[in-house]
């Protein structure tokens, strides 16, 4: 990573040269070590090195933002002509979009004479030099962004290590097009400017706006887009580039400050077609100080060097500024990843560990079964309401309450499924006795009407069930997801094998009420007596009355029609009411039985479901030869534990030496 090739020119620092407070005219003046300089070697530069040592071990990976120097800009405004005049090297410049991909570039100050410079992208590093820099990003920005103009946000970085460099990271990004040229996406300008919010919404970034002397700021896209995440300027700093291209009216428009720049603004004159970087760095100093308009300018706010020591003087507050919050961040996501660690299963070496693994995984899922099943306790899944089982299946239990309740509208006229009956039971006996098996043939009609909701009532829960169970077993198994499809069908066979059995228990229990009219619910007889009470009125009404009226109102039936009824005899008519309140009352009970058993049984099912069947069920999957060993097969380490456990033990060896990297830093202030 080292340049091998010998360097023909040595640059003039452009940092340390304004360490001292220049003097315009007096540029030989010996560049002494100013106090500013020995304070910044003792207290800024262990700063820039802690987090130079943090972007070097990449922490930004780990989701921590960095302070670093943003330089946007509108197509051609110079974005890579100041970079180039800080760090005295020659980027790709030219018309048309020229940066295509993130540059990132390290500038390292370094007392040796040899400058090392390298490329680094998708962990390649390439070494190269000054003179081939310039093709060296070209070719890798291919690699990254292909061969036309398309752009990429896979960021490159360039380090430059040598001498005279100021201390800074800045990161160089496309320039905003408007409008695509020929080979560009449609979409370049959302593509770009995605690109550039991500790098300069972060609050420890510090946008340098370059501007183009030639334009009006006003109208400036970059301008518009720093102010979206920077509203007051606070972390914008201005450089004003072309200033040898439009001297009139510069002083007024950077001394106006149109568009609010908190951190102020520096004007500059960039390397010039083939110049060198000392004729460059002259000709700046020289257009300066003698141009009638220009040498107006404050001479804080002109120049390359002028530009390099604000930066540095920026980026170092800004670190001191985000350093505790960094170490905070850093602490917290070491903290988290060790957990999750942690929590990751241990590699399993034997048959026997493999199925002491299997009893804990099973063991901790019957546990959460038992909770959220039975116990009704959803502490694990506070916002999960699906997984809040005991209050799920009685909502389920009390709408098949409701739904069975619901008295279907007859469809055949007051009394006269019970009067048919009756003619159909009648026999050579008394007349005044009403026939058990006239009752029972209208309660099994009865009961044929509601027979299909309970059984799907309970299909319906089972299917509840299955889902809660599957996703309890997702859960407590997902570091073996070579094991967890074995699981899961267990868990499904056990629900299949349990929903047969439900269904014909509660096509039992639903027949059973067919066979016997018995209750020794007292209502019973109560509900009868209140209503039989109206037998008397309601035949007078249909036989006697002379009005002859149409409709009478029966307690618990509303108004009625009854003028069908005339045609009948007394005989019939009396006990067809008789029969009628028996059965009305009788109902009522059956159906609450029905939905009393039904909860009853359901809660001893799902009980033992999770007491017994589950633990069986699955160990007879796992252990069975024939279900393919799954066992054994929990001694491979599935390739998504291994590789999530590569990346937590990557992340912690990363967080730990940015602990370290910031440990020194933090016990010193
Ligand atoms: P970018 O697209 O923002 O990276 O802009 P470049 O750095 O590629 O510059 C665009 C053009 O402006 C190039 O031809 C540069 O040589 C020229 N340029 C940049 N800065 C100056 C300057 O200060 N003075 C003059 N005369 N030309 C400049
Ligand atoms: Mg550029």
């Amino acid at each position: 990573m080292v340049s091998s090739k010998k360097k023909v020119v040595t640059k003039t620092p452009p940092s340390l040269t304004v360490v001292k407070k220049k003097t315009r005219g007096n540029k030989d003046a010996a560049p002494v070590e100013a106090p500013i300089v020995t304070s910044y070697n003792d207290r800024i530069r262990p700063l820039l090195d802690t987090v130079d040592r943090l972007r070097n071990l990449n922490v930004m990976k780990e989701g921590i933002h960095l302070p670093t120097i943003v330089v946007v800009g509108d197509q051609s405004s110079g974005k890579s002509s100041v970079l180039e005049s800080l760090a005295g090297i020659s980027l790709p410049r030219g018309q048309g979009i020229c940066t295509r991909v993130p540059l990132v570039m390290r500038l390292q100050r370094s007392s040796s004479t040899e400058p090392e410079i390298w490329l680094e992208y998708r962990d390649k590093v390439v070494p190269t030099d000054e003179e081939h820099i310039a093709e060296a990003i070209r070719a890798a920005t291919k690699v990254i962004a292909g061969s036309g103009k398309g752009v990429s946000d896979a960021p490159l970085t360039l380090h430059v290590r040598k001498a005279g460099v100021p201390d800074l990271t800045m990161v160089d990004l496309p320039g905003i097009t408007r409008v695509p040229v020929k080979g560009q996406p449609e979409n370049i300008y959302e593509q770009i400017s995605g690109m550039i919010m991500k790098y300069i919404e972060p609050q420890e970034s510090i946008i340098l706006n370059v501007l183009s002397a030639t334009v009006d700021f006003t109208t400036c896209e970059s301008i518009r887009m720093s102010r979206k995440v920077d509203k007051t300027g606070q972390r914008t700093l201005a450089v004003v580039t072309k200033a040898d291209m439009a001297p009139e009216g510069l002083l007024q428009k950077v001394t106006a400050d149109d568009v609010s720049i908190v951190l102020g603004y520096v004007c500059v004159r960039n390397r010039v077609g083939e110049e060198s970087y000392e004729e460059a760095r002259m000709q700046e100093e020289l257009l300066f100080r003698t141009h009638p308009l220009l040498s107006l300018i404050d001479e804080d706010i002109v120049g390359i060097p002028v530009l390099a020591q604000k930066l540095m003087l920026i980026q170092a507050s800004m670190i001191a500024r985000c350093l505790p919050e960094i170490v905070r961040k850093i602490n917290q996501k070491l903290e988290t990843a060790v957990l999750e660690l942690n929590k990751l299963p241990m590699v399993i070496g034997s048959t026997g560990e493999a199925l002491m693994t299997l009893m804990e995984i099973i063991g901790s899922a019957k546990e959460s079964l038992l909770r959220i099943l039975v116990q009704g306790d959803f502490s694990e899944y506070p916002d999960d309401q699906n997984m809040h089982c005991t209050a799920r299946l009685a909502d389920m239990l009390s709408q098949f309450s409701d739904d069975l309740q619901t008295k279907p509208k007859d469809a055949s006229e007051f009394l006269m499924d019970e009067i048919k009956i009756l003619d159909e039971c009648k026999c050579v006996g008394l007349p005044n006795f009403i026939p058990r098996s006239a009752f029972l043939a209208i309660l099994s009609q009865h009961v044929d009407d509601i027979h299909d909701k309970p059984v799907e009532f309970i299909r319906k829960t089972w299917d509840y069930i299955e889902v809660v169970i599957s996703s309890i077993i997702a859960k407590h198994s997902e570091n073996f997801p070579q094991i967890q499809s074995s699981i899961k069908r267990a868990g499904r066979t056990l629900i299949s094998k349990i929903k047969e059995q439900s269904v014909n228990r509660v096509i039992e229990i639903v027949e059973m009420e067919k066979l016997t009219d018995y209750t020794c619910n007292p209502e019973y007889m109560t509900y009868w007596t209140h209503n039989n009470s109206q037998q008397e009125s309601f035949i007078n009404a249909v036989l006697k009355d002379g009005n002859k009226p149409d409709y009478f109102s029966v307690t618990g039936f509303g108004n009625v029609k009854i003028s069908h009824l005339r045609k009948h005899h007394r005989q019939l008519l009396h006990p067809a009411f008789d029969m009628k309140m028996r059965i009305t009352s009788y109902w009522t009970i059956v159906l609450r039985r029905i939905v009393d058993n039904l909860a009853l049984y359901l809660q001893l099912s799902v009980k033992h479901l999770v007491n017994s069947q589950f633990q069986k069920e699955i160990v007879a999957e796992m252990v069975d030869p024939k279900a393919g060993g799954g066992v054994e097969r929990m001694l491979e380490e599935s390739p998504l534990v291994a590789s999530k456990r590569e990346k937590l033990k990557n992340s912690i060896k990363l967080l730990k030496e940015s602990k370290d990297a910031v440990a020194a830093i933090v016990d010193q202030n």
